[in-house]
């Protein structure tokens, strides 16, 4: 069921459905998606629309969800980077000659949770099951990033650090950027432990804005939150982000859910190339 106060506009073409920012849509500088499990050629637990290369899933259909997603937002399959996610926070700054990494041959750059670019023909993509996606897109520069953020990743404040990354090697002015937070588990659904909340209270001044108490030593963890809280100390403007408000574990029909499917099952992706 769609809820209303979901953000993100849906794009159907035939059977493939996937979300779009609509601040990044109105700019016309960028070809975007987060995709969801609709509208792809694998069978369960994958169905259908996988894009987890390092699934179990046949490589094939994987490779065969690649063309079907691409070919719907209109970005040339060739042009794929793909990250290497191990939830730390090391950035690649993609150019041409990363394309196909990670689809068209084994990934050759491991440990990248995050990658950026401001070359054209360069499609950036990250993977998702219940991890936060970040969308980032400086509108002056023409530079565009997306981040992978676990709890370890946000805790780490990985959409923070591109952004202090694209100001000292692309000269971006934070207030420029805008933020797309795609769909991903929701304080709704994201219970966490003392362990988990102790990382947080290292890296972030104050948690009770995104940490919730349920019984002892149990809280609620809202990710969007605490990205917001981290991007708006680098100087993004609040009202430039823009959080889907989607939980993938609520919406297990539409989203793959790790915590939602016990780990096995596939792997959204997050699109994104300047045009
Ligand atoms: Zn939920």
């Amino acid at each position: 069921m769609e809820m209303d106060n979901w953000r993100f506009s849906k794009f159907k073409q035939n059977d493939v459905v996937i979300y779009k920012i609509p601040s990044f849509e109105e700019t016309g500088l960028v070809k975007h998606g987060f995709t969801t499990r609709l509208g792809g050629i694998s069978k369960a637990p994958y169905k259908s629309l996988n894009l987890g290369v390092n699934t179990k899933d046949n490589p094939d259909d994987v490779f065969r969800n690649y063309n079907i997603a691409c070919s719907s937002l209109n970005i040339e399959v060739e042009n794929v980077v793909l990250s290497h996610q191990v939830h730390k926070d090391r950035i690649l700054a993609a150019d041409e000659r990363h394309r196909g990494n990670g689809l068209f041959y084994e990934n050759r750059f491991p440990e990248i949770d995050a990658l950026i670019t401001n070359k054209k023909n360069v499609a950036l993509v990250t993977h998702y099951a219940d991890c936060v996606p970040i969308f980032i897109l400086d509108k002056k520069k023409d530079v565009i990033a997306l981040a992978h953020g676990g709890w370890r990743g946000t805790a780490l404040k990985i959409g923070a650090k591109v952004i202090e990354r694209m100001i000292a090697d692309f000269q971006t002015n934070p207030r420029d950027c805008i933020i797309g937070i795609a769909p991903s588990i929701g304080k709704c659904c994201y219970e966490v432990d003392d362990y988990v909340i102790d990382h947080f209270k290292e890296s972030y001044e104050n948690i009770e804005g995104f940490v919730e108490n349920k019984d002892k030593g149990k809280y609620y963890l809202d990710l969007w939150g605490a990205h917001e809280i981290s991007l708006v100390e680098v100087g993004v403007p609040y009202e430039n982000i823009t959080v889907s408000n989607m939980c993938t574990q609520c919406n297990n029909d539409i989203f793959y859910s790790y915590r939602g499917e016990n780990g096995n099952t596939g792997r959204m992706a997050a699109i994104l190339q300047l045009i």
